[in-house]
């Protein structure tokens, strides 16, 4: 049963028929990943398809159940952080985890053993580098979504890693952080570094990526040179084989809401708040209404205003025709709307709805 060691030699990371299964979910079944240094892999699959759970045994944050792990070709034995720090493995994690309490600079440096000096020296350089505006002095409790996520980039940034692992490191940042991102990644690649890089937008592969793996319930379904794929190729590589999408299409095409004979669900009329100002807006049933800006705009203080989390200085809102302006969030559960929070592990629990 023993594989020839040599064939995957001249890749930096070879990962080899790794299982993995949390009770009875098999979530990984086997699969296989190459990464050479100075090489773009993009990893890509829809949510639950065992991404997030292979690179963090790869980072040594789960224990595999069964399957070989090469650095160099030389089969290593992974299992704890410890040792893929070792490796010159890092992984910047999907959700930051960051210490709410420790400033910007003391959760990036923390573990290194360099003198505090150099390595503020060397984290200032590089975010000057990367021309990111991130205040080093702030408290990580203060930070939105995106910047903590920048914070934990800071992280693998400084580490010098020879394999980087970005799981959706671009799902909270704004264009033009993405932007310096592409570059640092660009960078990185030149120096012979490798890079995983996890992502839901088909548009960054084309972008960035040298080789492409798409992952669908555990198994790898399509993978090589990104050069050798379109953009539908992949599409249809993310979809399962029988896939009722195209059947879905069609019906939303024909299911067009009838805005002459229906009332909306969700009327927000000439709302003013906390962060922003004269918001109107209609839903109507089976409609989905986007709602788009830059970070800081006001999105979330408007959703969380509606849910009834902070306070209406002016305009009403209606749910089915009732008004529900000001009611409280445990009202506007009963009353029939929800909030699906952007931190979830912050504002996952409505605790002031029980
Ligand atoms: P992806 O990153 O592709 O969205 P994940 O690797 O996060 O997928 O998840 C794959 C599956 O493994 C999902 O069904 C998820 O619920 C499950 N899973 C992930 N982490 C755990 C865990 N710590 N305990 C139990 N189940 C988990
Ligand atoms: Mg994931």
């Amino acid at each position: 049963m023993h594989e020839v060691v040599k064939n995957h030699s001249d890749s930096l990371l070879s990962v080899r028929g790794i299982t993995k299964s949390f009770g009875s979910n098999v979530v990984l079944k086997g699969v296989d990943l190459d990464v050479k240094a100075g090489e773009v892999v993009a990893l890509i699959g829809g949510n639950g398809a065992g991404k997030s759970t292979l690179v963090k045994i790869i980072m040594g944050i789960y224990e595999k159940d069964d399957g070989r792990i090469y650095m160099d070709g030389e089969p290593v034995k992974l299992g704890k952080p410890s040792a893929s720090l070792l490796q010159g493995i890092y992984l910047v994690p999907q959700e930051p985890m960051l210490f709410p309490n420790m400033t910007v600079e003391e959760n990036v440096i923390m573990g290194f053993e360099e003198k505090r000096g150099d390595l503020h020296k060397r984290l200032t350089e590089l975010i000057d580098h990367l021309g990111w505006k991130l205040d080093l002095s702030r408290k990580a409790a203060t930070l939105s979504i995106a910047e903590q996520q920048l914070v934990e980039l800071l992280r693998g940034l400084m580490r010098n890693s020879r394999l980087l692992i970005l799981d959706e490191p671009t799902s909270s940042l704004t264009f033009n952080e993405v932007k310096s991102l592409f570059r640092i990644v660009m960078d990185l690649r030149e120096k012979g570094i490798g890079i995983v890089y996890i992502t839901h937008r088909l548009s960054e592969v084309f972008e960035i990526a040298d080789q492409v793996l798409i992952m669908r319930d555990g198994i790898i379904t399509l993978s090589g040179a990104v050069s050798e794929f379109t953009r539908d190729m992949l599409v249809a590589g993310l979809l399962p084989p029988d896939s009722q999408v195209q059947k879905a299409k069609d019906k939303s095409e024909a299911s067009k809401i009838d805005y002459e004979n229906t009332k909306p669900a969700l009327i927000v009329d000439g709302l003013t708040g906390y962060g922003f100002s004269d918001i109107s807006l209609e839903v109507y049933p089976g409609e989905i209404l986007g709602l788009a800006g830059v970070v800081g705009a006001g999105r979330t203080e408007l959703a969380t205003t509606i849910f009834g989390r902070d306070v209406i200085k002016r305009g009403k809102v209606l749910i089915d025709g009732v008004d529900i302006t000001g009611h409280s969030t445990k009202q506007v559960l009963d009353e029939g709307l929800n909030y699906v929070a952007e931190d979830r592990f912050l504002n996952g629990i409505s605790a002031s709805a029980m």
